[in-house]
C-alpha cells in the first residue's frame, strides 16, 4: 500500500445503510480480538479491530446506538440492523476503534495480531502466523 492510499478517504457503515462513516487517516493497528464481549456484542468468534484517532471517524449519515458493554466501554452499533461499528475506552480518549468488517473496502484491513486468545472459541484454528497474546486491551 503506498503513502498516497493510506490517506485516501475509507468509508463504511452498517448492514442495512441507516448508519455511514468515514475515515481520514492512517491506522495505528489491526488486531484480531477473541475476547468474550466482542464475541457476544457481534455473534461472531472474533473481530477484527483497526485502531485511528478519534479526530480520523466521523459518522456522515444516521445515530448509533450505544452500549456500555463492560465499565468505561462504549460501543456503537446500528439500532436497526444491529451491525457492531465502534469501541471506545474512557481511560484512552485518543483512541477508537472500528470494526474493519464494517468497512466498504476490506483490501485496506491487514491485521497485525489477535489477543485475548485465552478465551478464543475452541473450533477457531489460526493459521495466519501473526503473534498470538492471551490478553489484550479490548473488552475489559
Ligand atoms: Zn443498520
Ligand atoms: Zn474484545
Amino acid at each position: 500500500m503506498t503513502e498516497q492510499n493510506q490517506r485516501q478517504i475509507m468509508s463504511g457503515g452498517c448492514l442495512c445503510g441507516s448508519i455511514r462513516y468515514e475515515i481520514d487517516g492512517h491506522p495505528r493497528r489491526t488486531t484480531n480480538c477473541h475476547c468474550q464481549y466482542c464475541r457476544r456484542s457481534s455473534g461472531a468468534a472474533f473481530v477484527t479491530w483497526i485502531e485511528f484517532h478519534p479526530s480520523n471517524f466521523r459518522v456522515v449519515y444516521g445515530t448509533p446506538s450505544r452500549y456500555e458493554s463492560s465499565p468505561c466501554v462504549t460501543r456503537q452499533f446500528c439500532g436497526t440492523c444491529g451491525t457492531q461499528l465502534t469501541y471506545q475506552h474512557a481511560k484512552e480518549p485518543d483512541t477508537i476503534d472500528v470494526t474493519a468488517c464494517s468497512l466498504d473496502n476490506l483490501d485496506a484491513v491487514s491485521p497485525e495480531d489477535h489477543v485475548w486468545c485465552d478465551r478464543m472459541v475452541p473450533w477457531v484454528k489460526l493459521t495466519d502466523g501473526l503473534p498470538q497474546y492471551k490478553v489484550g486491551k479490548y473488552g475489559e
